[in-house]
Protein backbone atom coordinates (compact mmCIF):
# COMPACT_ATOMS: atom_id res chain seq x y z
CA UNK A 1 0.00 0.00 0.00
CA UNK A 2 1.22 3.48 -0.58
CA UNK A 3 2.09 5.41 2.38
CA UNK A 4 4.10 9.05 2.54
CA UNK A 5 5.67 10.23 5.83
CA UNK A 6 6.46 13.81 5.19
CA UNK A 7 9.63 15.40 6.71
CA UNK A 8 8.65 19.54 6.53
CA UNK A 9 11.01 21.80 6.43
CA UNK A 10 9.33 25.00 8.58
CA UNK A 11 12.63 27.07 8.62
CA UNK A 12 15.84 27.18 7.46
CA UNK A 13 16.97 29.55 9.78
CA UNK A 14 18.51 28.54 13.59
CA UNK A 15 19.38 30.37 17.20
CA UNK A 16 22.59 27.86 17.55
CA UNK A 17 25.39 27.64 15.42
CA UNK A 18 26.40 24.19 16.45
CA UNK A 19 29.48 22.78 14.47
CA UNK A 20 28.35 19.66 12.69
CA UNK A 21 25.13 21.74 11.25
CA UNK A 22 23.35 20.17 7.98
CA UNK A 23 21.14 22.68 7.21
CA UNK A 24 23.26 25.95 6.57
CA UNK A 25 21.95 27.16 9.56
CA UNK A 26 25.15 28.27 11.17
CA UNK A 27 26.35 29.22 8.06
CA UNK A 28 23.27 31.75 6.79
CA UNK A 29 22.71 34.51 8.50
CA UNK A 30 19.50 34.58 11.50
CA UNK A 31 16.68 36.38 9.73
CA UNK A 32 14.40 37.98 12.52
CA UNK A 33 12.08 35.79 13.89
CA UNK A 34 9.28 38.00 12.90
CA UNK A 35 10.08 37.70 9.04
CA UNK A 36 10.54 33.53 9.56
CA UNK A 37 6.77 33.83 11.33
CA UNK A 38 5.91 36.44 7.77
CA UNK A 39 7.20 33.91 5.79
CA UNK A 40 5.36 31.13 7.27
CA UNK A 41 2.04 32.86 7.83
CA UNK A 42 2.04 34.06 4.35
CA UNK A 43 2.77 30.38 2.80
CA UNK A 44 0.48 28.34 5.32
CA UNK A 45 -1.92 27.75 2.69
CA UNK A 46 0.28 25.98 1.05
CA UNK A 47 1.38 23.73 3.80
CA UNK A 48 -2.42 23.41 4.35
CA UNK A 49 -2.80 22.13 0.02
CA UNK A 50 0.29 19.79 0.54
CA UNK A 51 -1.50 18.38 3.89
CA UNK A 52 -4.89 17.63 2.14
CA UNK A 53 -2.57 15.07 -0.64
CA UNK A 54 -0.86 13.84 1.77
CA UNK A 55 -3.71 12.60 3.61
CA UNK A 56 -5.85 11.23 -0.16
CA UNK A 57 -2.44 9.67 -0.79
CA UNK A 58 -2.19 7.87 2.42
CA UNK A 59 -6.08 7.56 2.31
CA UNK A 60 -6.91 9.15 5.12
CA UNK A 61 -4.25 6.29 7.26
CA UNK A 62 -3.07 7.38 10.16
CA UNK A 63 0.05 9.71 9.15
CA UNK A 64 2.99 10.80 10.70
CA UNK A 65 4.00 14.45 9.35
CA UNK A 66 7.89 15.07 10.75
CA UNK A 67 8.41 18.80 11.57
CA UNK A 68 11.86 19.96 11.22
CA UNK A 69 14.32 22.83 10.24
CA UNK A 70 16.70 24.61 11.17
CA UNK A 71 14.65 25.43 14.25
CA UNK A 72 11.22 24.61 13.73
CA UNK A 73 10.22 26.42 17.31
CA UNK A 74 11.30 29.85 15.80
CA UNK A 75 7.39 30.14 14.64
CA UNK A 76 5.57 31.35 17.00
CA UNK A 77 2.97 29.33 19.07
CA UNK A 78 -0.17 31.17 17.16
CA UNK A 79 1.39 29.82 14.00
CA UNK A 80 1.52 26.26 14.82
CA UNK A 81 -1.82 26.46 16.34
CA UNK A 82 -3.10 27.19 13.43
CA UNK A 83 -1.50 24.12 11.81
CA UNK A 84 -2.42 21.58 14.34
CA UNK A 85 -6.10 22.86 14.18
CA UNK A 86 -6.07 22.89 10.62
CA UNK A 87 -5.38 18.59 11.00
CA UNK A 88 -7.52 18.44 13.85
CA UNK A 89 -10.91 20.44 12.06
CA UNK A 90 -10.01 18.14 9.08
CA UNK A 91 -10.04 15.28 11.39
CA UNK A 92 -6.92 14.10 10.07
CA UNK A 93 -5.35 11.08 11.73
CA UNK A 94 -1.73 12.69 11.60
CA UNK A 95 1.08 12.20 14.66
CA UNK A 96 2.65 15.51 14.67
CA UNK A 97 6.33 14.55 15.29
CA UNK A 98 9.03 18.26 15.37
CA UNK A 99 12.52 17.87 16.34
CA UNK A 100 13.92 20.80 18.09
CA UNK A 101 17.22 22.12 19.55
CA UNK A 102 15.18 22.53 22.64
CA UNK A 103 16.61 26.68 23.30
CA UNK A 104 12.83 28.08 22.99
CA UNK A 105 10.79 25.54 24.91
CA UNK A 106 8.59 27.77 27.46
CA UNK A 107 5.53 26.23 28.93
CA UNK A 108 2.64 27.86 26.46
CA UNK A 109 4.48 25.90 24.02
CA UNK A 110 4.62 22.58 26.33
CA UNK A 111 1.22 23.01 26.88
CA UNK A 112 0.30 23.43 23.18
CA UNK A 113 1.97 20.19 22.63
CA UNK A 114 -0.16 18.73 25.36
CA UNK A 115 -3.10 19.51 23.64
CA UNK A 116 -2.51 18.15 20.61
CA UNK A 117 -0.39 15.53 21.53
CA UNK A 118 2.60 16.54 19.86
CA UNK A 119 6.00 14.05 19.66
CA UNK A 120 8.75 16.24 20.52
CA UNK A 121 12.62 15.31 19.78
CA UNK A 122 15.39 17.32 21.50
CA UNK A 123 18.57 17.20 20.12
CA UNK A 124 21.09 16.66 22.74
CA UNK A 125 24.23 14.50 22.38
CA UNK A 126 25.05 14.02 25.99
CA UNK A 127 25.90 15.56 29.06
CA UNK A 128 27.09 19.45 29.46
CA UNK A 129 31.10 17.70 29.02
CA UNK A 130 29.87 16.25 25.96
CA UNK A 131 27.11 18.16 24.05
CA UNK A 132 28.51 21.96 24.64
CA UNK A 133 31.67 21.03 22.71
CA UNK A 134 29.24 21.04 19.71
CA UNK A 135 25.85 22.31 20.35
CA UNK A 136 26.91 25.90 20.90
CA UNK A 137 25.17 29.62 20.58
CA UNK A 138 26.89 32.14 17.75
CA UNK A 139 28.50 33.43 21.06
CA UNK A 140 30.37 30.16 21.16
CA UNK A 141 28.73 29.13 24.62
CA UNK A 142 27.60 25.46 25.23
CA UNK A 143 23.74 24.77 24.54
CA UNK A 144 23.31 22.38 27.75
CA UNK A 145 22.58 24.55 30.45
CA UNK A 146 19.39 25.98 28.87
CA UNK A 147 18.28 22.74 26.71
CA UNK A 148 18.09 20.54 30.26
CA UNK A 149 16.63 23.71 32.28
CA UNK A 150 13.71 23.27 29.43
CA UNK A 151 13.90 19.19 29.69
CA UNK A 152 13.40 19.40 33.40
CA UNK A 153 9.96 22.04 32.83
CA UNK A 154 8.68 19.06 30.69
CA UNK A 155 9.14 16.53 32.81
CA UNK A 156 7.71 18.72 35.29
CA UNK A 157 4.38 18.92 32.96
CA UNK A 158 4.52 15.51 32.66
CA UNK A 159 5.05 16.07 28.79
CA UNK A 160 6.76 12.94 27.51
CA UNK A 161 9.26 13.77 25.13
CA UNK A 162 12.93 11.99 23.32
CA UNK A 163 16.50 13.04 22.64
CA UNK A 164 18.43 12.89 19.76
CA UNK A 165 21.88 12.40 19.85
CA UNK A 166 24.39 13.06 17.44
CA UNK A 167 27.53 11.01 17.48
CA UNK A 168 30.34 12.65 16.47
CA UNK A 169 34.12 12.65 17.67
CA UNK A 170 33.56 15.02 20.37
CA UNK A 171 30.99 13.11 22.13
CA UNK A 172 32.15 8.99 21.43
CA UNK A 173 31.71 8.39 25.19
CA UNK A 174 29.51 5.91 25.30
CA UNK A 175 29.01 5.40 29.37
CA UNK A 176 29.30 8.71 29.53
CA UNK A 177 25.94 9.13 27.12
CA UNK A 178 24.06 6.03 28.56
CA UNK A 179 24.57 7.03 32.26
CA UNK A 180 23.26 10.45 31.74
CA UNK A 181 20.12 9.48 29.84
CA UNK A 182 19.42 6.38 32.35
CA UNK A 183 20.27 8.61 35.34
CA UNK A 184 17.38 11.58 34.09
CA UNK A 185 15.04 8.83 32.50
CA UNK A 186 15.53 10.15 29.03
CA UNK A 187 14.63 8.49 26.37
CA UNK A 188 17.12 8.47 23.37
CA UNK A 189 18.35 7.60 20.06
CA UNK A 190 21.22 7.69 18.40
CA UNK A 191 22.44 8.88 15.15
CA UNK A 192 25.39 8.94 13.31
CA UNK A 193 27.01 12.28 12.50
CA UNK A 194 27.41 12.62 8.24
CA UNK A 195 29.28 15.04 5.66
CA UNK A 196 26.51 16.85 3.80
CA UNK A 197 26.43 20.03 1.58
CA UNK A 198 27.73 22.23 4.15
CA UNK A 199 30.84 20.19 5.09
CA UNK A 200 31.54 18.84 8.53
CA UNK A 201 34.67 19.74 10.13
CA UNK A 202 37.03 16.67 9.50
CA UNK A 203 37.93 16.64 12.99
CA UNK A 204 33.96 15.56 13.98
CA UNK A 205 33.74 13.24 11.47
CA UNK A 206 33.99 8.97 13.10
CA UNK A 207 34.65 6.35 10.78
CA UNK A 208 32.03 3.07 10.13
CA UNK A 209 34.34 1.14 12.47
CA UNK A 210 33.84 3.45 15.17
CA UNK A 211 30.26 4.06 14.67
CA UNK A 212 29.82 0.62 15.05
CA UNK A 213 31.79 -0.33 17.49
CA UNK A 214 30.19 2.77 20.00
CA UNK A 215 26.22 1.18 18.51
CA UNK A 216 27.34 -2.25 20.39
CA UNK A 217 29.03 -1.28 23.13
CA UNK A 218 25.87 1.09 23.62
CA UNK A 219 23.90 -1.64 22.57
CA UNK A 220 25.37 -4.07 25.34
CA UNK A 221 24.88 -1.59 28.35
CA UNK A 222 20.72 -1.37 27.61
CA UNK A 223 20.56 -4.92 26.71
CA UNK A 224 22.57 -6.06 30.17
CA UNK A 225 20.59 -3.43 31.84
CA UNK A 226 17.70 -4.85 33.37
CA UNK A 227 15.90 -1.74 34.76
CA UNK A 228 15.50 0.80 31.64
CA UNK A 229 14.19 -1.21 29.31
CA UNK A 230 12.46 1.53 26.85
CA UNK A 231 15.66 3.72 26.75
CA UNK A 232 16.40 3.26 23.61
CA UNK A 233 13.86 3.16 20.89
CA UNK A 234 15.29 2.09 17.98
CA UNK A 235 16.77 -0.90 20.14
CA UNK A 236 13.28 -1.77 21.13
CA UNK A 237 12.42 -1.68 17.84
CA UNK A 238 15.25 -4.27 16.65
CA UNK A 239 14.22 -6.24 19.43
CA UNK A 240 10.34 -6.16 18.00
CA UNK A 241 11.89 -6.86 14.80
CA UNK A 242 13.17 -9.92 15.63
CA UNK A 243 10.48 -11.37 17.43
CA UNK A 244 7.74 -10.29 14.81
CA UNK A 245 9.40 -9.93 11.78
CA UNK A 246 7.49 -7.56 10.52
CA UNK A 247 7.92 -5.00 8.02
CA UNK A 248 8.75 -2.34 11.04
CA UNK A 249 11.48 0.35 10.04
CA UNK A 250 13.78 1.14 13.05
CA UNK A 251 15.24 4.27 11.03
CA UNK A 252 14.70 5.65 7.89
CA UNK A 253 18.25 4.27 6.49
CA UNK A 254 16.92 0.91 6.67
CA UNK A 255 13.82 1.67 4.10
CA UNK A 256 13.82 -0.55 1.16
CA UNK A 257 13.57 2.57 -0.98
CA UNK A 258 13.07 5.85 1.44
CA UNK A 259 12.18 7.78 -1.61
CA UNK A 260 9.01 5.62 -1.46
CA UNK A 261 8.02 6.37 2.10
CA UNK A 262 9.79 10.08 2.69
CA UNK A 263 9.19 13.14 0.94
CA UNK A 264 10.76 16.55 1.81
CA UNK A 265 8.31 19.84 1.31
CA UNK A 266 9.32 23.21 2.88
CA UNK A 267 7.02 26.37 3.46
CA UNK A 268 7.25 27.57 -0.08
CA UNK A 269 5.93 24.75 -1.15
CA UNK A 270 9.39 22.74 -2.74
CA UNK A 271 9.12 18.68 -2.76
CA UNK A 272 12.29 16.91 -2.84
CA UNK A 273 12.94 13.18 -1.86
CA UNK A 274 14.72 14.28 2.04
CA UNK A 275 15.87 17.41 3.42
CA UNK A 276 18.81 15.48 4.12
CA UNK A 277 19.75 15.86 0.29
CA UNK A 278 19.95 18.64 -1.60
CA UNK A 279 17.71 20.28 -3.31
CA UNK A 280 19.73 20.33 -6.75
CA UNK A 281 19.89 17.75 -8.37
CA UNK A 282 16.68 15.99 -6.09
CA UNK A 283 14.00 18.73 -6.94
CA UNK A 284 10.62 16.92 -7.82
CA UNK A 285 8.77 20.31 -8.24
CA UNK A 286 6.41 22.83 -6.58
CA UNK A 287 3.36 22.06 -4.75
CA UNK A 288 1.66 25.47 -6.63
CA UNK A 289 2.69 24.06 -10.21
CA UNK A 290 1.98 20.25 -10.16
CA UNK A 291 0.03 17.77 -7.87
CA UNK A 292 1.51 15.41 -5.29
CA UNK A 293 0.10 12.27 -7.35
CA UNK A 294 1.88 14.33 -10.66
CA UNK A 295 5.26 15.23 -8.93
CA UNK A 296 5.72 11.59 -7.44
CA UNK A 297 5.04 10.37 -10.95
CA UNK A 298 7.56 12.00 -12.71
CA UNK A 299 10.21 10.33 -13.69
CA UNK A 300 12.88 11.56 -11.80
CA UNK A 301 11.00 10.58 -8.76
CA UNK A 302 10.83 7.21 -10.64
CA UNK A 303 14.21 6.19 -11.01
CA UNK A 304 14.84 6.85 -7.59
CA UNK A 305 12.93 4.05 -6.56
CA UNK A 306 15.26 1.34 -8.58
CA UNK A 307 17.89 2.03 -6.36
CA UNK A 308 17.24 -1.44 -4.02
CA UNK A 309 17.00 -3.49 -7.44
CA UNK A 310 20.18 -1.77 -8.27
CA UNK A 311 22.13 -2.32 -5.75
CA UNK A 312 21.16 -6.35 -5.24
CA UNK A 313 22.85 -6.59 -8.42
CA UNK A 314 25.67 -4.76 -7.28
CA UNK A 315 27.40 -3.35 -4.00
CA UNK A 316 24.44 -5.66 -2.06
CA UNK A 317 24.62 -8.81 -3.71
CA UNK A 318 24.97 -11.78 -1.87
CA UNK A 319 24.67 -9.38 1.99
CA UNK A 320 23.67 -11.89 4.51
CA UNK A 321 21.88 -8.45 6.58
CA UNK A 322 19.94 -7.38 3.26
CA UNK A 323 16.76 -7.59 4.45
CA UNK A 324 17.11 -5.91 7.26
CA UNK A 325 19.39 -2.98 5.80
CA UNK A 326 18.56 -2.71 1.79
CA UNK A 327 21.25 -0.65 1.04
CA UNK A 328 21.21 2.48 3.64
CA UNK A 329 20.72 5.67 3.41
CA UNK A 330 20.74 7.04 -0.24
CA UNK A 331 22.08 10.57 1.27
CA UNK A 332 24.65 9.43 3.13
CA UNK A 333 26.12 7.41 0.12
CA UNK A 334 25.60 10.55 -2.50
CA UNK A 335 27.72 12.94 -0.14
CA UNK A 336 30.32 10.02 0.19
CA UNK A 337 30.44 8.65 -3.36
CA UNK A 338 29.10 11.03 -5.41
CA UNK A 339 25.74 8.63 -6.30
CA UNK A 340 22.23 7.91 -4.61
CA UNK A 341 22.73 4.86 -6.14
CA UNK A 342 25.79 3.39 -4.30
CA UNK A 343 25.32 1.61 -0.94
CA UNK A 344 25.66 3.95 2.43
CA UNK A 345 29.16 4.07 3.40
CA UNK A 346 28.17 2.62 7.00
CA UNK A 347 27.68 -0.72 5.19
CA UNK A 348 30.57 -2.33 7.53
CA UNK A 349 28.94 -0.89 10.58
CA UNK A 350 25.49 -1.64 9.83
CA UNK A 351 26.54 -5.12 9.17
CA UNK A 352 28.84 -5.51 12.33
CA UNK A 353 25.52 -4.00 14.48
CA UNK A 354 22.91 -6.45 13.51
CA UNK A 355 25.12 -9.29 13.44
CA UNK A 356 26.16 -8.30 16.66
CA UNK A 357 22.45 -7.27 18.31
CA UNK A 358 20.67 -10.24 16.73
CA UNK A 359 23.47 -12.52 17.38
CA UNK A 360 23.03 -11.15 21.39
CA UNK A 361 19.36 -11.87 21.23
CA UNK A 362 19.24 -15.18 19.78
CA UNK A 363 22.03 -16.37 22.55
CA UNK A 364 19.90 -14.67 25.09
CA UNK A 365 16.75 -17.02 24.12
CA UNK A 366 18.29 -19.88 23.12
CA UNK A 367 20.07 -19.51 27.30
CA UNK A 368 16.07 -18.73 28.69
S1 LIG B 1 20.24 23.06 16.06
FE1 LIG B 1 20.22 21.98 14.11
S2 LIG B 1 19.80 23.56 12.58
FE2 LIG B 1 20.46 24.60 14.45
S3 LIG B 1 22.66 24.94 14.22
FE3 LIG B 1 22.36 23.00 15.32
S4 LIG B 1 22.36 21.41 13.75
FE4 LIG B 1 22.03 23.40 12.72
S1 LIG C 1 17.88 9.88 2.26
FE1 LIG C 1 18.64 8.97 4.16
S2 LIG C 1 17.96 10.36 5.77
FE2 LIG C 1 16.75 10.78 3.94
S3 LIG C 1 14.87 9.55 4.16
FE3 LIG C 1 16.37 8.40 2.93
S4 LIG C 1 17.42 7.13 4.46
FE4 LIG C 1 16.43 8.75 5.58
S1 LIG D 1 25.00 -4.07 4.97
FE1 LIG D 1 26.08 -3.15 3.23
S2 LIG D 1 25.98 -4.72 1.60
FE2 LIG D 1 24.42 -5.23 3.14
S3 LIG D 1 22.54 -4.28 2.39
FE3 LIG D 1 23.53 -2.85 3.82
S4 LIG D 1 24.77 -1.51 2.55
FE4 LIG D 1 24.26 -3.30 1.32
Amino acid sequence: MKHLTPIIDVTDKCNLTCRYCYSGSAHNNFASRDKINQMFRSNIQLLFEFTDQVMAYNQNNPTIFIFHGGEPLLVTIENWDRVFTYFRKNKYPIEIDIQTNGILIHQDFIDLFKEFDVKLGVSLDGPKSLNDETRIFKSGKGSFSVIFRNLQKMKESEFKFGCLVTLNRANMDMDGIYNFFKEYQIHFNVRPIFDHQYSVPEELLITSTEYASAICKLFDFWFDDQDSPSLIGDFNNMVARFIEPIDRLTTCSFAKCCNEEFVAFDIQGDLWPCNCLPKNPFYYGNINEYSLDELLAFQKAEKLSTRWDKLLETDCKDCEVSNFCYGGCPSRAYYSHGSYFAKDPLCEAYRTILKHVYGKIETSFEDS
